[in-house]
């Protein structure tokens, strides 16, 4: 069986900072091991600006701020194997990874979470109805429109007035679609004040806060929603054919599963797979800081 010193599940800002720091730290074999066909985790899709002003000290867009990292790890001692998911974890610290390969077992010393998080769906809420096509989350949405350049839809309502609410109602506009509005059951805009300006109100797409969605409409394809105004309880209907739901992220520790739901001493997590961080910056700088701990410590100089 394959053995290395430090496993790092997740090739994001994340992931990436984690396995450079502590392959700086010293000699050792660190692998870093990503299902996708790219490092950079989400950023590739996130094709806006307002990234990096924290730690590059530049307003770039995510494509911008994962180049600058995987440029780093091209000269550094840190294998890379991408197209390969880590299926599970045991206690006896070796992981089982399906890739190009086949299945491919490996035994490390230290491991490091780096997997991100996911989003809530519409079946996290109380909507009845039917189930048609046309519902996506953001990211999927921003996924199909900014990286296969498909768009899913024309006559669109948005769900959730957090950042990524409001990015992917611009998105939209910008797509050349119908954007009816951003739906919010609470009082204010949950996003920052620089996206509710840039997003919403530069482009004019109403926010409808104090309402919510209870309904999904349609047969094979979504025809419409209903809306309900939480202060008054009135109903109405809205004709759209695509609703994107930007509910709020999870950590994602599936993989913690295996080991009984609880984190041993040797794996430590960071990014949004520890906890869900509004800036990538923030991200970049958590995971540097572990990726040492963890090097020192494998070099027994902790
Ligand atoms: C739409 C959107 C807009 C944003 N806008 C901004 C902004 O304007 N400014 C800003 O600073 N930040 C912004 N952020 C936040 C920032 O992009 C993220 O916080 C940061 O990139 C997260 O990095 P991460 O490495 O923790 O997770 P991710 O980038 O999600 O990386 C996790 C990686 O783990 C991999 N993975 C997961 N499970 C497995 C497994 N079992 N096996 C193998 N690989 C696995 C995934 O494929 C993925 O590549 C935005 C985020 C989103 C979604």
């Amino acid at each position: 069986m394959e053995k290395v010193d430090l496993l790092v599940v997740g090739g994001g800002a994340a992931g990436m900072s984690a396995a450079l720091a502590a392959a700086g730290a010293g000699p050792v074999s660190v692998l870093l091991v990503d299902r996708e066909e790219r490092l950079g985790g989400i950023l590739p899709q996130c094709i806006h600006q307002g990234f990096g002003l924290g730690y590059f000290h530049r307003d770039l867009t995510g494509p911008e701020y994962a180049a600058r990292i995987v440029a780093q790890m091209e000269g550094a001692a840190v294998s890379v194997r991408l197209n390969t998911t880590v299926l599970s974890l045991s206690q006896r610290r070796t992981a089982e990874l399906s890739g190009p390969g086949g299945y491919e077992p490996v035994a490390f010393r230290r491991l490091i979470l780096a997997t991100g998080c996911r989003e809530k769906t519409i079946g996290s809420l109380p909507v009845t109805g039917t189930r048609p096509a046309g519902v996506f989350t953001a990211g999927e949405a921003q996924r199909m429109i900014n990286l296969r350049h498909w768009r899913p839809g024309r006559k669109v309502l948005v769900l959730g007035s957090g950042d990524l609410g409001l990015i992917m109602a611009r998105r939209f506009v910008l797509e050349g679609c119908q954007v009816l509005g951003v739906v919010e059951q609470k009082g204010s805009c949950g996003g920052m004040v620089r996206n509710y300006r840039s997003c919403l109100l530069e482009h004019r797409i109403p926010l409808m806060t104090r309402t919510t969605v209870t309904r999904l409409h349609g047969e094979g394809r979504l025809t419409g929603v209903t809306l309900r105004h939480l202060d008054s309880g009135k109903e109405e209907q809205v004709a759209c054919d695509t609703l994107i739901t930007a509910l709020g992220l999870i950590p994602e520790r599936e993989l913690l599963a295996g080991l009984g739901g609880k984190l041993p001493g040797w794996a430590s997590l960071c990014g949004n797979c520890d906890y869900v961080h509004e800036i990538v910056d923030t991200v970049t700088a958590q995971a540097e800081e572990l990726g040492r701990q963890v090097g020192m410590e494998l070099l027994g100089k902790k």
